[in-house]
């Protein structure tokens, strides 16, 4: 789900890039069309921090040099005002695109603390650009000469509408003000819970049942209890396989309470703002304001999906609990009617489940799946399905570290360059530590120019879990959704879609590692690797279906939560999550406060939750397509040139109907619910 969504920045993405294409002027880009191309040679790590400042500056001096040229009116005869303004979109990504990518992976802490301080003066920049009410009125004026054109100038005229171009000079001040304080209560909110030093001591007695690898490295204090801390790394192994009850349960009080009360006051900061900044446009809720740009439309569009979920995955919840208390009593040998499962147990006794009766263990899945073959694998299913070759780029390259490496992406028809893709595949310190694809430079046909994205993983040298490929794969869909696009400006390229849709691709891929005829592709990137055997595949199948009617239902009450919190009444956060808890059939656990962690809503996902459930709606629509063979050439041809290429220029719900050749719906997602 660790998709790295650039941040909207002239318009639309931050992206950034291949240094070497340097300050293009709007004007020179309509005449220089070919002069954009991604030499994949060209990621040119800044040597120095005084080399990035210096590189932000020029950004800055070039960018409000293209903001006067539109404001007056300056642009090269010939060029559009849009393509001006996507040139100045370009123009930020050629700077902020490596730049992004260089602070979560750049070995050099000053590397990283430069890239950092370039991105604050971006956003400052970026904050005053929207409230231009010169190139505002400017835009405004234009007449789009086609759809494609309609749905960027519609895009440009929200971003600056919502950024509070249109407002009385007070107003736009608060709107700044408030944008500026909702950034810094973000930080703080992530900050507590990134610098918490919360540290629990456990005996090794009080450990039983957890795997020694979570716990041996620890420190030991003079009784030989072992320190641990609130890492998911430890949290999660603890919570599924500690057999003493008090040792889950102290354990998950602890993890519950991250982030304390003080960030329960600063979630109550964050709504009312989000609420007053909703009330300065008219709206009378934040899920209000921002929901009008998404595909679900409004609040009440995605209460009744939420409403639908609930139903359907309700009786399959209850199925699920009882089968974990039923497990519980027996192993702990007591009466059925006198055993009541808790919070704690849940993941306790789903892995024992899991384990009696599908016999599966992920770790089984490494020697199948190593790590430059897995590589291969994604890359081989990627050409099979859409006619396209992945293959080592030929130029030599700097890149920010020696393992990091460049793949050129071709077209199997016409043998053109589609685009670049940079991987960095081995774990190291001080490197971004879970998976993610940087879509940093956004491919544009008016500007001749070819995109490039960054593929972060970090999977043990030992080889892959099943799990872990199937995120290999999902990132990896990310990046062919950046990399095959091929949209007129770069501002709609790729993965800026709308963000209840960014999912989808991605997620309709996961599917594709529990099929056999699928993961026979390895015999192909890798004729030494041993297959995997298709009775554990099956297995792994079955026991992922286990558990569903209760991660659906978490799913929906975290998305229920984070609507009603961005509600027209701005609740107590603690008081409205302690209600929607306790209607559930495992209850509130008092003294627990999950909404003091939960950094979903206090970041970029807030009013949107919901997008996860929404998403997988989506692809479970797109999958049927592909029913017959998940690795048909013809139906991957289809969707690249009706679903991918088309990136943001099109609505995510007309690139369903043009796929599919019928309305997008929930039919397949329902129906996988209900077996
Ligand atoms: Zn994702």
């Amino acid at each position: 789900m660790s998709f790295r969504r650039s941040r909207r920045l002239l318009g639309f993405a931050v992206s950034a890039a291949l240094a070497s294409s340097s300050a293009l002027a709007a004007q020179r880009v309509a005449t220089q069309a070919a002069s954009e191309a991604a030499t994949p040679h060209a990621f040119q790590t800044p040597r120095s921090a005084a080399a990035i400042a210096a590189q932000c500056r020029t950004l800055l001096a070039d960018l409000n040099k293209a903001e006067a040229q539109l404001a007056r009116g300056g642009e090269a005869p010939g060029t559009s005002l849009l393509a001006a303004l996507d040139a100045m979109t370009r123009r930020t990504e050629d700077t902020m695109g490596p730049l992004g990518v260089l602070v979560a992976v750049s070995p050099r802490k000053a590397i990283r603390d430069a890239a950092e301080a370039c991105d604050r003066d971006y956003q400052a920049y970026s904050s005053r650009f929207w409230q231009n009410a010169a190139v505002y009125a400017r835009i405004k004026q234009v007449r789009p000469a086609d759809d494609i054109d309609r749905r960027y100038w519609r895009d440009t005229i929200d971003n600056f509408e919502d950024a509070g171009v249109a407002l009385a000079p007070a107003q736009q001040r608060r709107v700044r003000e408030l944008n500026d304080e909702l950034i810094a209560l973000t930080q703080i909110f992530e900050r507590r819970i990134r610098e918490d030093r919360t540290r629990l001591w456990f005996t090794r007695d009080e450990l039983a049942g957890v795997p020694t690898g979570v716990f041996e490295n620890s420190p030991r204090d003079p009784q030989g209890r072992y320190r641990l801390g609130l890492e998911e790394a430890t949290v999660f192994p603890v919570l599924e396989s500690a057999s003493v009850p008090a040792t889950r349960e102290r354990l998950w009080r602890a993890y519950l309470s991250l982030g304390g009360v003080a960030n329960l006051e600063t979630l109550a900061a964050l709504t009312q703002r989000r609420r007053e900044l909703a009330q300065v446009f008219g709206e009378a809720s934040y899920a209000d304001f921002v929901l009008r740009h998404r595909m679900a439309h409004s609040e009440t569009e995605v209460q009744h999906f939420l409403a639908t979920v609930k139903e359907a995955v309700r009786a399959r919840e209850m199925a699920d609990l009882e089968v974990l208390r039923v497990e519980k009593a027996r192993h702990l040998h007591q009466p059925l009617d006198q055993t009541v499962l808790a919070r704690w147990d849940t993941a306790f006794y789903s892995e024992r489940v899991r384990r009696a009766t599908y016999a599966v263990d992920q770790e089984q899945f490494r020697r199948y799946f190593l790590p430059e073959a897995s590589l291969r694998f994604v890359f081989r299913v990627a050409e099979r399905l859409f006619g396209i070759t992945v293959a080592p780029a030929a130029a030599p390259q700097t890149l920010w570290h020696p393992e990091a490496r460049a793949y050129a992406v071709t077209d199997n028809d016409s043998k053109a360059l589609l685009g670049t893709l940079f991987v960095d595949l081995y774990p190291r310190a001080d490197k971004f530590n879970h998976a993610a694809l940087w879509s940093f430079r956004n491919v544009s046909t008016l500007a001749g120019r070819q995109p490039a994205a960054a593929l972060v993983v970090n999977p043990s040298r030992q080889g892959l879990t099943l799990d872990e490929l199937q995120t290999l794969l999902h990132e990896f869909g990310h990046g062919l959704h950046a990399l095959l696009s091929k949209t007129r400006y770069a501002g709609q390229g790729g993965t800026h879609v709308q963000l209840d849709f960014v999912e989808a691709p991605s997620q309709m891929l996961e599917d594709w590692v529990y099929d056999p005829q699928v993961l026979a592709l390895f015999a192909e990137v890798c004729p030494s690797c041993e297959i995997v055997p298709t009775p554990l595949l099956a297995q792994a199948r079955s026991s992922r279906e286990f558990g569903k009617g209760m991660q659906f239902s978490r799913q929906h009450l975290y998305a229920s939560y984070d609507l009603a919190l961005h509600g027209r009444e701005p609740p107590d956060p603690l008081l409205l999550w302690a209600k929607m808890e306790s209607a559930t059939p495992l209850g509130h656990v008092p003294q627990s406060m999950f909404p003091a962690g939960f950094e979903h809503i206090a970041g970029g996902y807030a009013a949107g939750y919901y997008g996860y459930l929404w998403g997988l709606v989506l692809a479970e629509d797109l999958r049927t397509a592909f029913a017959a063979d998940r690795l048909s050439p013809a139906v991957g041809r289809r969707y690249r040139e009706t679903v991918l290429e088309s990136g943001g220029q099109v609505a995510p719900a007309e690139l369903m109907q043009r796929f599919l050749g019928r309305p997008a719906d929930s039919r397949a997602f329902f129906e996988a619910l209900s077996q």
